[in-house]
């Protein structure tokens, strides 16, 4: 499978690339394809089943309102995010809702929209079904999809097998562990962002990766300006005050010359903006999830706040470089909470944002690549535990300390030749092997660890 730079970053909503993004992108598909066949006019009921984590923790990640935006026909990129509330509102009041904004049709949640506390799909810890009734309640057409992380969603065929249609686009320097990347790297005598660069264009054009890029980093900025101008508590129940106005308004009146870390407040500031605004549904980049999304921005700020030489160049490059991360990481470990835990979230972009950072720093391959191991070698192991199965503890807070990591992580490896004992892809591996192994109760389905033992007010 050819992944792109643009596949890892995504705009799309809070709280979850997997279990908000995914559902609604998934809801969509069923309907545009009831359109497709022709049978939109024909349908009079569609159900909606969600199994294992998304059934768990579903209510807790907003799961069930994309779900019903997606069967209006909203995308996660391009949904007016002010008006989630008011529409899901409107739907559960009149029990009705319009598939793709056409056909209206009765809509009752509590039984339209099931989910499956402890009953998982076989292919995939986030299954989804969704099925379409004639007037007379015959089934008209069905399908089962799998929200796998990051967005990214995988049909099923009626087995259950996993039916991935690969993008086999023919790349300059295909790759999917950190030694092939490598071994491109030392062959072509490039940056890790360059062979990035050279695949990406493939699909575009060098001035639209670049424009692609460079809106990818303004609704980065966006979201951690708006964060930094919101109040009160989170939405969700566990009351989790919002942290990053108050933070914000200390720090600008700060000059921090007495203070060595005073950047790392800075980090921590976009960290938090960025994950208070994912946790109340607001506009985000799934970098590579929504639960992690709060460090690949924090880290990128930071360079561009506290690094002299830091340039719109710089911002692509750095956002190329983690992409081709990201890119082993989908390849050959995972992305996904639901199916390793934690590491494979803030693990995974901890590991982009620390090789991005060590490559516009002037890292070369090797410490690069060094920097993405160290990066993710350090979570290892960590679970998902989210209270409440809220993307809030310890998601929040989570993305601030990974953010530090990273950049701590880009330092050591620089501070280096780029020899080191343990490579990139045994780190990969390693996670692989930890989140097989890892209890289900760790993974995204907030029944143990802190959302056992944190009790919910
Ligand atoms: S604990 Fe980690 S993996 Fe789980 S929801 Fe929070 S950020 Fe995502």
């Amino acid at each position: 499978m050819t992944i792109s730079v643009f596949d890892l970053f995504s705009i799309g909503i809070g709280p979850s690339s997997s279990h908000t993004v995914g559902p609604m992108r998934a809801a969509r598909t069923f309907v545009a394809g009831l359109a497709e066949h022709g049978l939109l006019d024909r349908t009079a009921t569609v159900k909606a089943e969600l199994y294992g984590s998304l059934g768990a923790t579903g209510h807790g990640h907003g799961s069930p309102k994309a779900v019903m935006l997606g069967l209006e026909g909203e995308r996660p990129e391009d949904v007016d995010t002010d008006t989630i509330d008011d529409r899901v509102a409107v739907i559960r009041d009149r029990q009705r809702l319009k598939l793709l904004g056409e056909r209206e049709m009765v809509f009752v949640e509590d039984t339209d929209l099931v989910m499956y506390r402890r009953k998982t799909l076989p292919a995939h810890p986030n299954g989804m079904k969704f099925a379409a009734l004639d007037e007379s309640g015959a089934e008209i057409a069905a399908h089962t999809y799998y929200s796998v992380g990051g967005g990214f969603v995988v049909d099923a065929e009626t087995t259950g097998e996993l039916k991935i249609v690969p993008d086999t686009t023919p790349v300059r320097y295909p790759f999917r562990t950190g030694a092939e990347l490598l071994e491109h790297c030392a062959t072509a005598g490039l940056p890790i962002s360059q062979v990035m660069l050279a695949n990406e264009l493939a699909w575009r054009t060098e001035p639209e990766i670049r424009a692609g890029l460079l809106n990818i980093w303004n609704v980065m900025q966006e979201c951690v300006r708006k964060g930094c101008t919101q109040e009160g508590a989170l939405p969700g129940g566990l009351k989790v005050p919002r942290r990053a106005k108050a933070l914000h308004d200390k720090l600008i009146h700060e000059d921090g010359a007495e203070d060595p870390l005073h950047a790392m407040d800075w980090i921590s500031l976009y960290a938090l903006a960025v994950n208070e605004e994912n946790a109340s549904g607001g506009r985000v980049v799934t970098a590579p999830t929504n639960g992690a999304a709060g460090i690949i921005p924090a880290v990128l700020h930071y360079y561009t706040r506290f690094v002299s030489s830091a340039d719109e160049d710089g911002v692509v490059r750095f956002l190329l470089t983690a992409g081709a991360i990201g890119v082993i990481l989908k390849e050959t470990g995972s992305i996904s909470g639901a199916e390793v835990g934690c590491q494979g979230e803030v693990g995974s972009a901890c590991a982009m944002a620390a090789a991005a950072l060590a490559e516009v720093l002037g890292g070369n391959p090797q410490q690069v690549e060094n920097a993405a191991e160290i990066g993710l070698e350090h979570h290892l192991g960590l679970t998902c535990d989210p209270v409440g199965g809220l993307v809030q503890i310890p998601c929040i807070e989570r993305n601030a300390v990974g953010s530090t990591k990273a950049v701590h992580a880009a330092r050591i490896a620089l501070r280096g030749d780029g020899s080191h004992i343990v490579p990139l892809d045994k780190a990969i591996k390693t996670m692989r092997e930890t989140g097989a192994d890892m209890s289900t109760k760790y993974k995204e389905t907030a029944r143990g660890g802190l959302a056992l033992n944190v009790i919910e007010c």
